[in-house]
């Protein structure tokens, strides 16, 4: 099988070239608006969606014409992938699957991408590589680069560029090297509970470092906006914000790592935490109830990162010739492992969990992690059906999307 992996480096650009990356980031923004606006006006005289292609054709206009002579000096490989990507983005939404694409503002995910390999080239020993209009690019190589490049992307993250080069190759298709199932049960109080007793501690990274973000936060809004030091400030605010992120990511690695290794089978809750971060605030007419106890929920939930750690023990199962199970949520805290009965009294408190039909008494997220392998153990026997929609199997070589190393 073939397994797609991802390698970032961060770059150290000259002088020239830093000003050429801030360029093309922008010149693909400026392309991506003006091909949506085109669309949206399309739309309103009542014509025709462009297709790629037709949208392609005009980028060459664009880049022939006298209006925006400045076009034409990014590469055009790059402006081509942020019009298909503006297409998968209408294609989503057509689908139902997104809400309509939205303008890209200046400073958020500053990005341009090369899809092209034949035109980029990286020596390694030398740490550095070749990008089209760029030239040689230095990088702070941590590690090597395994399997043949396919293209790369070029990113702003605080004040730091990145290359990140994604490559291909052919692996023999693993046979997991444990055959024992485990179901998880993720929480507030501990971040993961497994159905065997062990548990991971919570990740408070967002709690740890909130006085300072907030420290900062704070200086930043008295400084004047756009002056030096209001520069100063705002960089200070995005390291942070960098560096919650990077210990999450670390946490959330060496956890997915350790489980995929130890695990033939995982079996997790099918929670839709894109739902569950989002705001219950309501609105105007239908104010949300709970809305503060919610927001520090929701707030929780984004700090454990729990898709991520869905996402990750996902494709690291995969490499390990593992499965993931997801399951239905329904009842996984209140049905009593020993004799079934399905009672919200059986959950006395947040850690405790006791049996009114037979006094079966265990932790409570110890039960939920048991409840939610003997599922998952149902799904991969006799195909019950997991009410999210999602296949609990997926093909490998299209969903594997390594992480970036930094
Ligand atoms: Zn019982």
């Amino acid at each position: 099988m073939q397994r797609l992996q991802a390698f970032k480096y961060e770059l150290i650009p000259t002088g020239e070239q830093l000003r050429n990356m801030r360029r093309f980031a922008g010149s693909c923004r400026f392309v991506f608006n003006k091909a949506l606006a085109l669309q949206k006006e399309n739309y309103g005289r009542g014509l025709k969606h462009l297709s790629y292609v037709e949208l392609a054709r005009e980028l060459t206009a664009w880049r022939h014409s006298t209006e925006d002579p400045w076009i034409k000096d990014a590469p055009c490989s790059s402006q081509q992938h942020a019009l298909k990507y503006l297409d998968q983005a209408y294609r989503r939404f057509f689908a139902k699957q997104a809400a309509y694409p939205k303008f890209k503002k200046k400073g958020a995910r500053e990005s341009f991408h090369y899809p092209n390999k034949a035109a980029i080239r990286l020596d390694q020993e030398h740490s550095r590589i070749l990008l089209p209009k760029l030239g040689w690019v230095r990088y702070r190589n941590s590690r090597a680069v395994i399997g043949e490049l396919r293209n790369a992307t070029v990113s702003l993250t605080a004040d730091k560029w990145f290359v990140s080069i994604q490559t291909a190759r052919d692996v023999e298709r693993p046979t997991p090297q444990s055959t024992s199932a485990v179901g998880i049960d993720v929480g507030i109080a501990r971040f993961a509970t497994m159905s065997d007793g062990t548990f991971l501690a919570p990740l408070h990274s967002l709690k740890r470092h909130q006085a300072k973000l907030r420290r900062a936060q704070h200086q930043l809004s008295r400084k004047t906006k756009f002056s030096r030091n209001w520069r100063k400030a705002k960089t200070r605010v995005q390291r942070i914000h960098v560096h919650i992120a990077n210990a999450r990511r670390d946490f959330l690695h060496k956890a997915t790592t350790t489980i995929s290794k130890n695990h033939a089978m995982v079996c997790i809750e099918d929670l839709k935490v894109g739902n569950m971060s989002r705001s219950s605030s309501g609105n105007a007419t239908r104010p949300g109830r709970c809305v503060r106890a919610k927001s520090g929920l929701n707030k929780a939930i984004l700090d454990q990162g729990w898709f991520e750690f869905r996402r990750q023990l996902e494709y690291k199962l995969a490499w390990n010739g593992g499965l993931l199970v997801a399951v239905s949520p329904a009842n996984t805290s209140s049905t009593c492992p020993a004799c079934s009965h399905v009672s919200t009294d059986n959950r006395k408190t947040q850690a405790e969990f006791s049996c009114v039909s037979c006094g079966h008494q265990d932790h409570a997220d110890i039960v939920g992690a048991l409840n939610v392998l003997a599922r998952g153990h149902r799904v991969a026997a006799c195909g019950e059906p997991v009410q999210s929609g999602h296949s609990t199997k997926q093909e490998p070589t299209e969903a594997i999307q390594a992480d970036s190393i930094g």
